[in-house]
């Protein structure tokens, strides 16, 4: 199995970026915030948990998306991999995935960066918050707290990924969505040759 990390800052374009790379490339594609927002819909407990933490902008525990995680390589087996969307997060979540794979005799493919400059992190959730209505993308104090943990806490995991030889990266700062594709997808051609 395959497992691609796709990384990048909220707002960056990882969910709308993700199905041309999992179709292309037989990936099951796993989004820890859909399947957050999944769980809110359906009233579930952990939704009911997860739902003030995902509105303030703060992460969900550790043990719960890492459940989520586990819980889809335990079923899911008719794919060449997994294109993991949002997850991790931070340091420890990096580790654990680290073990997570390592008992099921796997590693880390590569993690497929998508960067964008902070001030349009701003923008993008703005012009998708008019399409999608996340509660999270509508509030300015959520969408500032969200930024600052992503410099604080999943920033470093470039550094990390970086020294495992595992992190490439594509420049979507531009609005044209077929460009910014065939970057992605440009990155994981090199990544695969
Ligand atoms: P975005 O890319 O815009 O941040 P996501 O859909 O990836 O949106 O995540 C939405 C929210 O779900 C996050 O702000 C966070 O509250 C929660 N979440 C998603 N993935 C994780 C994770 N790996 N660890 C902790 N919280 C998470």
């Amino acid at each position: 199995m395959k497992y691609y990390i796709l990384f990048g800052p909220p707002g960056a374009g990882k969910g709308t970026h993700a199905g041309a790379i999992a179709q292309k490339y037989d990936l099951k594609h796993i989004s820890t915030g859909e399947l957050l927002r999944a769980e809110i819909a359906a009233g579930t407990e952990l939704g009911m948990q997860a739902k003030s933490l995902i509105d303030a902008g703060s992460f969900v525990p550790d043990s719960v998306v890492e459940g989520m995680i586990v819980s889809a390589f335990d079923t899911i087996k008719d794919v060449d991999g997994f294109l993991l969307d949002g997850f991790p997060r931070n340091l420890s979540q990096a580790k654990d995935l680290d073990e997570i794979l390592a008992k099921r005799g796997d590693k880390v493919t590569a993690v497929v960066a998508l960067m964008i400059d902070d001030d349009l992190i701003r923008q993008r959730i703005a012009h998708r918050a008019a399409i999608e209505g996340r509660a999270d993308d509508a509030s300015e104090e959520t969408i500032t707290n969200r930024i600052k943990t992503y410099h604080a806490q999943t920033e470093p995991l470039i550094e990390y990924y970086r020294s495992a030889g595992k992190y490439y990266e594509a420049d979507v700062n531009g609005w044209d969505l077929d460009t910014n594709r065939a970057k992605v997808l440009g990155v994981m051609e090199k990544i695969n040759q």
